[in-house]
């Protein structure tokens, strides 16, 4: 008998579910094809279940056609994308999740007070790409870890700010704040973290159920930062952590010996993405499956408006 042990929250966030019901409503609204500019969020099955309903996942503006429906994806974009559709006589919609929103309204208001702005996150991912083009180009410096420091061109004695990119892992990110006190005189940031209730409720939760089990399965793309974040935090705690997009992929050698298996899933990953899993599992073994809920989420955010 092998205990399964699945995280509380795990799985999609409110600003995951708000950038989906917008493509759908558009697709309801303007009928197919609804273009969306990249990625809507970072999961392969949502990317082609929508795909099935109609949508058509773009990377640049250029592949919509003049008069075409356009959404930006959950992660955010540049003022200069949106300028771009206009030019181009698109209908946009832009499905960015609001907790990225607040950060690009904190860039901007510390570029108007004349700081320098230090951007915690990782370097090309979307809503950094996004963040940094809300400010003028060469005033904010993004680093991902507190060695990178080294190399920031700004004075130490110079008006500094800093933001988080939403996913980052918290625990790494006071460690690079930390470093940043440290260094400027004159720093600000966020009232509290810009890293957003979903990431750190479900770093919180796998932190806590990965000290508890002997193997750990995270349900996400390898190529979305919050399931990659999971990942981390899990192996800090336990010896053996796989990261699987889908139960196809998963590590049986891994798993070998555990008598108990703690399962979460990233923000952008459905939760039929779990329950395959569980089933995979309980194809194997007998199971005993169980939930530990680390924190209640009631977050939703108000609906897209999709205008006809
Ligand atoms: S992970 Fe956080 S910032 Fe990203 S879409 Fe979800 S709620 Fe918004």
């Amino acid at each position: 008998m092998i205990d399964v042990v699945l995280a509380a929250p795990r799985g999609f966030c409110a600003g995951v579910r708000r950038a989906i019901d917008a493509v759908r409503d558009a697709l309801a609204v303007h009928g197919a094809p609804i273009f969306v500019r990249r990625a809507i969020v970072h999961n392969l099955e949502v990317v082609r279940d929508l795909e099935a309903d109609g949508a058509i996942f773009v990377e640049e503006l250029d592949e919509v056609p003049p008069g075409g429906v356009v959404i930006f994806s959950a992660h955010g974009i540049a003022p200069a994308i949106a300028r771009e559709a206009r030019a181009r006589g698109l209908v946009a919609y832009d499905a960015v999740c609001p907790l990225v929103s607040k950060v690009h309204r904190e860039v901007e208001r510390h570029q108007r007070d004349g700081r320098s702005i230090v951007m915690i996150g990782h370097a090309g991912h979307p809503e950094i790409a996004g963040t940094i083009g809300h400010v003028r180009a060469g005033t904010a410096f993004v680093v991902n870890s507190a060695a990178e420091l080294a190399d920031l061109p700004i004075p130490a004695d110079a008006p500094a700010a800093y933001a988080i990119q939403t996913t980052f892992a918290v625990d790494e990110a006071e460690s690079i704040v930390a470093a940043l006190r440290a260094r400027f005189a004159n720093l600000i940031g966020p009232s509290s973290s810009d890293i957003c209730y979903a990431t750190t409720n479900r770093q919180t939760a796998v932190r806590a159920l990965a000290a508890q089990v002997d193997a750990v399965i995270v349900a996400g793309e390898s190529f979305s930062s919050n399931a990659a974040r999971l990942a981390e935090v899990a192996a800090a705690a336990c010896g053996s952590v796989q990261l699987i997009a889908n139960a196809d992929q998963i590590d049986w050698g891994k798993l070998s010996g555990a008598s108990s298996i703690g399962i979460t899933a990233a923000a952008s990953t459905p939760e039929c993405a779990v329950q395959a899993i569980v089933s995979a599992l309980g194809r194997r073994y007998r199971l005993r499956v169980s939930e530990y809920e680390a924190m209640r989420e009631t977050t939703v955010f108000k609906r897209l408006a999709i205008a006809s």
